[in-house]
C-alpha cells in the first residue's frame, strides 16, 4: 500500500532548527571570523600576549582562521576566573547545575551540523566521521552527565562526593570537541569549575561551544577557554591555584606534567597513547572481522588513541584475512574530508604527515613489507594512503610505538595463549579487540588482557556510560560512566 498523499510532516518538522538540522552537513554554511579570542569569564577576549597562530584547514592547507596564543598573563585571568567562580557554582543546587548541562547538550544537538562541518575543515576528518560519531557522542556525555549532577549523593554508598576546585583540562587533536565534552561534561556535573585547553590545530569548535555557554547563560567563570601551544599547557599544569589536571596526550607530554604535578597535592588523571592488539581467531566471521580491522585502524585516519594498530591473525587464517584486507582496501575512498563518502580524510597535520611517513620508511628498512592500494590524493593537503605491513616482526618500531596513523602492523599467532602473550608484550594498556565465534573463549581472553577497554566481535565503539582509560604507560583514571565521576570529586 503506498503511503496516503495527505500525510504531512509532524509540526515540528516545519519549522525553524529542524530543517536546518535535517540539511546534509556538506551543505550547511558556516561563519568563521577571521581570528578568535580566548573565552575568560564570560566574554571572548583578546590575548594579554598580542600574539595569534594560523589554524589550517589540512584538506586543501587553507588558512582557516587566527587564534590566540594564551602567555602566563592569560593563564593568570582564566585560572582567577575559575577561581572566583568555584564557590558560587559549587553551592548552586544540584539540578540547577544540572539544567545547565542539559541545556549545552540541547543547544548542541540543535547546531549539531554546523559542528560538524567546523570539525571537518580544522581537523580534516571525514564528515561522516564528524557527523555520526564526535558530534553526536559529545551531546551524548553532556546530557550523560546532566543526568549525574543532581545524583551524586547515590553514586557512591555510604560516602559523599566533594568538587576539587580550578580544573585544568588539555586536549590533543583526534577528536576535537567530543575530548572537551569528556572533560567539560564530568566536572562541571560534580560542581567544579574548568579551564580547558584546546590543541593548537584544532581549536575552533571548542571556542564555537563557548558560544554555547553564552547562549545558555552559563555563569562566569565557570568554563574558560584559552587557546595556544605546548607553553600555554605547562604554565596551566603549574599554576598554583589549580586543583585538578586531566591530561588527554601523548605519553612523552603526561610524564612531563607527572613530574610537575608531582608532590604539588593537584590531582591527576592521564589519557595516553596506545599501541592496542586486535586478535582475529580462526573460528571468527573474517568478513565481520575484516571490518573490525578496517574500523580499528583506519577510523579518523588512525588518528586514535585506542587504535588496533597491531594486528595479530591465527595462522590458519592468515592468507584468507589478508586476501580479504587486500580487497576491501581497494573500495577505501581517501580524499576531500567534506565528501560524505569519503573514508579517509586528511591527516590532521605537516607534523603529524611527516612522523607517519617517518615510521613507513623505518618499517621497510627494518624488513617489513608495505601494502597500499593504488589511491589518487588530492594535490594539495595533507593525505597518505591506508597502509599495511606484512613480515612485522614483535621487535620491529612499527610493532612497538605508537604511529597515530593509517599504518597497520600484521603478526601471526598459532594458540591462544601465544596470543594474549603477544597482545600484553606492550609498554601500553588502553585497548583491544578479540573476533571469535565462541563466547567462553571472549570471556577468557578479555579478562587475561591488559587493556583498560576490550571490544569483542567490533572495535572502537564508545558509550558516556562506559568507563575509559588506560593501563601501564597509557596513563590512570577513567573518564565516562560512574567511575569517570571520581576523577572529579573528592570523597568524604
Ligand atoms: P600532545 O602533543 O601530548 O598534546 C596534547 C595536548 O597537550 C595539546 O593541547 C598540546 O598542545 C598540549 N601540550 C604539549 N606540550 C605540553 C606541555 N609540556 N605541558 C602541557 N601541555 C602540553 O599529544 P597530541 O599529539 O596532541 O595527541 C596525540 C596523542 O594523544 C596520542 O599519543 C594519543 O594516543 C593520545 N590520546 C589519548 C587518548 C586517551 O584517551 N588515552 C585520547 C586521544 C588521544 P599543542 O597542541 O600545542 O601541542
Ligand atoms: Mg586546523
Amino acid at each position: 500500500m503506498s503511503p496516503s498523499p495527505e500525510v504531512k510532516n509532524p509540526p515540528e518538522l516545519e519549522f525553524g532548527n529542524a530543517w536546518e538540522y535535517a540539511a546534509a552537513p556538506e551543505s550547511v554554511k558556516v561563519d568563521i571570523a577571521d581570528k578568535y579570542g580566548m573565552f575568560i569569564n564570560g566574554a571572548f577576549v583578546a590575548p594579554m600576549s598580542r600574539k595569534y597562530m594560523d589554524t589550517i584547514n589540512p584538506g586543501n592547507e587553507e588558512v582557516l582562521s587566527k587564534i590566540a596564543v594564551a602567555n602566563e598573563d592569560d593563564v593568570e585571568r582564566a585560572v582567577a576566573a575559575a577561581k572566583a567562580a568555584f564557590p558560587k557554582w559549587k553551592r548552586l543546587k544540584a539540578s540547577e547545575r544540572a539544567k545547565y548541562l542539559f541545556r549545552i547538550a540541547r543547544r548542541l544537538q540543535e547546531r549539531a551540523r554546523e559542528f560538524s562541518v567546523l570539525e571537518t575543515l580544522d581537523g580534516g576528518k571525514p564528515i561522516k566521521e564528524s557527523r555520526d560519531v564526535d558530534i553526536p557522542e559529545a551531546v551524548k556525555h553532556f546530557f550523560y552527565h546532566a543526568g549525574w549532577a543532581d545524583k551524586l549523593d547515590y553514586a557512591f554508598p555510604g560516602r559523599k562526593g566533594r568538587p576539587l576546585g580550578v580544573c585544568a583540562q588539555i586536549i590533543p587533536w583526534n577528536f576535537p570537541l567530543l575530548m572537551a565534552a569528556w572533560k567539560i561534561a564530568p566536572a562541571l556535573a560534580c560542581g567544579n569549575t574548568v579551564v580547558l585547553k584546546p590543541a593548537e590545530t584544532t581549536s575552533l569548535t571548542a571556542l564555537r561551544l563557548a558560544e554555547i555557554f553564552v547562549e545558555v547563560g552559563l555563569p562566569p567563570g565557570v568554563v574558560n577557554i584559552i587557546t595556544g601551544a605546548g607553553d600555554t599547557g605547562a604554565a596551566l599544569v603549574a599554576h598554583k591555584d589549580v586543583q585538578k589536571v586531566a591530561f588527554t596526550g601523548s605519553t612523552a607530554v603526561g610524564k612531563a606534567i607527572a613530574q610537575e604535578c608531582a608532590g604539588s597535592g593537584k590531582r591527576l588523571t592521564l589519557e595516553l597513547g596506545g599501541k592496542s592488539p586486535n586478535i582475529i581467531f580462526e573460528d571468527a566471521s573474517l568478513d565481520q572481522a575484516v571490518d573490525g580491522i578496517v574500523q580499528g585502524i583506519f577510523f579518523n585516519q588512525g588518528h586514535v588513541c585506542c587504535a588496533g594498530s597491531r594486528l595479530f591473525v591465527q595462522e590458519g587464517v592468515m592468507q584468507e584475512v589478508l586476501a580479504k584486507l587486500e580487497v576491501r582496501m581497494q573500495s577505501l575512498r581517501v580524499g576531500d574530508p567534506m565528501d560524505k563518502n569519503t573514508d579517509l580524510g586528511a591527516i590532521n597535520s605537516l607534523g603529524q604527515l611527516a612522523t607517519i611517513k617517518r615510521y613507513l620508511e623505518v618499517g621497510e628498512a627494518e624488513g617489513a613489507q608495505r601494502h597500499q592500494p593504488s589511491v589518487k590524493l588530492p594535490k594539495r593537503g595533507y593525505y597518505l594512503p591506508p597502509t599495511w605491513f606484512t613480515g612485522v616482526q614483535p621487535s620491529h618500531t612499527i610493532a612497538r610505538e605508537e604511529i597515530f596513523g593509517p599504518v597497520l602492523s600484521v603478526m601471526s599467532f598459532r594458540t591462544p595463549e601465544e596470543a594474549i602473550a603477544r597482545a600484553n608484550n606492550t609498554p601500553y594498556g588502553l585497548a583491544a579487540g578479540i573476533w571469535t565465534d565462541k563466547g567462553s573463549k571472549i570471556f577468557d581472553i578479555a579478562s587475561r588482557l591488559k587493556a583498560g577497554v576490550v571490544w569483542c566481535n567490533t572495535y572502537n565503539r564508545f558509550d558516556a556510560a562506559s568507563p575509559f582509560g588506560g593501563y601501564k604507560q597509557s596513563g590512570f583514571g577513567r573518564e565516562g560512566g560512574r567511575q569517570g565521576l571520581l576523577s572529579y570529586l573528592e570523597l568524604v
